[in-house]
């Protein structure tokens, strides 16, 4: 390797521990301490995965993280940490679905936070670019879609319009949506932790739900295989990547009921040189119902990243797949013509806790009390995709009212 990329790639690794020292407030001792004590995933007891410098779960009282109040975590329990940090507007989704109607509200919710709690996030806007006769077609199809979303800010440009935003685009018409932005996910999650524990929430690190029991008092639930358990009236199954298996945990049988997970992994790849742009970029949906196409996103950084593409996985497992290289390269340099294959860098990857299979039909969050199943006061959310960030406050107030009315 060349002299001058080991020494970036030094200062990179430096610049991260400290970023993550300072995300955590933690010393080099207590992570070492941590790792030293690894037996397993604080969340899922996975002991084969590695833990995750900034997968720590840690919740401070009294502003100091102390080895009592941190845990790490594997990588493999979630979905929040490695995603692509956009706020949709709620463009694509079909009308009337969870998915529009939270996404919608949800993205008015999430800026108002972020403007309220001093959440990083930057409104930048997006561009959906055609590229020929038969995408422009597609525009006005996505714009009516948005239109019976209640998305209707939404500005058709012709080719000078997107010349001026952004010059190294090539496109033949765009969409332009205003209310798409990106927002810093950390700080947002770290904000709902502290505001949860002001109001009496206790938050349970190292704590791995193994058994749950229903009888007539309630749900007992067993942590860590009987380390401790306790009993309560209303579940909220939010477990991300394993909700499907707590719902099953509960006696649900997940296969008859539609629930079974697919891990749908999303690579990405950072561009090196990185083309200039001040807006994110996506291309027209491809139609497989599996995602938005690779598109171009800008971290509050500035930095610019590609992805993520659709790859079905059956192990939590988060290498980059960099055979798909190419297949990057091929989707982007139809709307950014001046990127060259050997600027796409491995970046990072997530996994999608997906309901629809490869080819399926399009699947809905699924949002409800189990109670018609015989399971009262037991509130499942399977399959929160994409846009679950952007929608994450209004499906808590939804979840909200579900707990009320299970506790009339
Ligand atoms: C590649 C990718 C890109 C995405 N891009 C976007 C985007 O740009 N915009 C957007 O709006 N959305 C996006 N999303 C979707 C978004 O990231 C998710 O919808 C959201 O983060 C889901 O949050 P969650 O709290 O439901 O799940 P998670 O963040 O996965 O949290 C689940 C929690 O449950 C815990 N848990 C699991 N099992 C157990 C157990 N047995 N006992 C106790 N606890 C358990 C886990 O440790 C974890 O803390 C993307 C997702 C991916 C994967």
């Amino acid at each position: 390797m060349p002299v001058n990329r080991t020494r970036k790639a030094r200062y990179a690794r430096r610049r991260k521990r400290r970023m993550d020292l300072m995300e955590h407030d933690l010393s080099v001792e207590q992570w070492s301490a941590l790792k030293a004590a690894w037996g397993g995933c604080a969340y899922c007891g996975e002991p084969d995965e590695s833990p995750q410098r900034d997968c720590v779960l840690a919740i401070s009282r009294g502003g100091r993280y102390t080895l009592d109040n941190i845990a790490p975590a594997c990588r493999s329990c979630n979905a929040s940490k490695c995603n692509s940090e956009v706020i949709h507007a709620g463009i694509h989704y079909p009308a009337g679905f969870l998915k529009s109607i939270l996404c919608t509200s949800g993205n008015r919710l999430l800026y108002e936070t972020c403007d309220r709690r001093s959440i990083p996030h930057k409104r930048l806007g997006k561009l959906i670019v055609a590229t020929n006769s038969e995408e422009c077609h597609e525009l006005e199809k996505i714009r009516e879609q948005a239109r019976q979303n209640g998305v209707t800010d939404l500005a058709l440009l012709g080719r000078r319009q997107i010349r001026i935003l952004e010059p190294e685009v090539k496109a033949e018409a765009a969409l332009f949506s205003p209310a798409t932005g990106i927002i810093d996910t950390h700080s947002l999650m770290r904000s709902f932790c502290m505001n949860a524990e002001k109001h009496g929430a206790i938050t349970a690190f190292r704590s791995c739900v193994t058994a749950i029991r229903h009888d007539k008092q309630g749900y007992d639930v067993e942590i860590n295989g009987g380390d401790y358990r306790f009993t309560t009236r209303v579940i909220v199954n939010c477990a991300g990547l394993h909700s499907d298996k707590i719902a099953a945990l509960a006696g649900m049988d997940i296969d008859k009921l539609g629930y079974r997970l697919k891990y749908c992994k999303g690579n990405y790849f950072t561009l090196s040189p990185a083309p200039k742009l001040r807006h994110l970029v996506y291309p027209v949906p491809v139609k497989n119902n599996e995602g938005l196409g690779i598109h171009a996103t800008i971290d509050l950084n500035n930095r610019v990243r590609l992805g993520p593409d659709n790859e079905y996985v059956q192990k939590l497992e988060y290498s980059v797949n960099e055979s798909r290289k190419h297949s990057f390269y091929q989707s982007v340099k139809n709307y950014l013509p001046n990127i060259t294959a050997d600027a796409l860098q491995p970046d990072m990857s997530g996994i999608r806790p997906k309901l629809q299979g490869p080819g399926e039909s399009f699947r809905d969050f699924i949002i409800r009390e189990e109670k018609d199943r015989g399971c009262p006061g037991f509130i499942n959310l399977i399959g929160i995709e994409s846009p679950g960030l952007t929608s994450c406050i209004a499906i808590g107030k939804r979840v909200s009212s579900l707990v009320e009315e299970a506790l009339q």
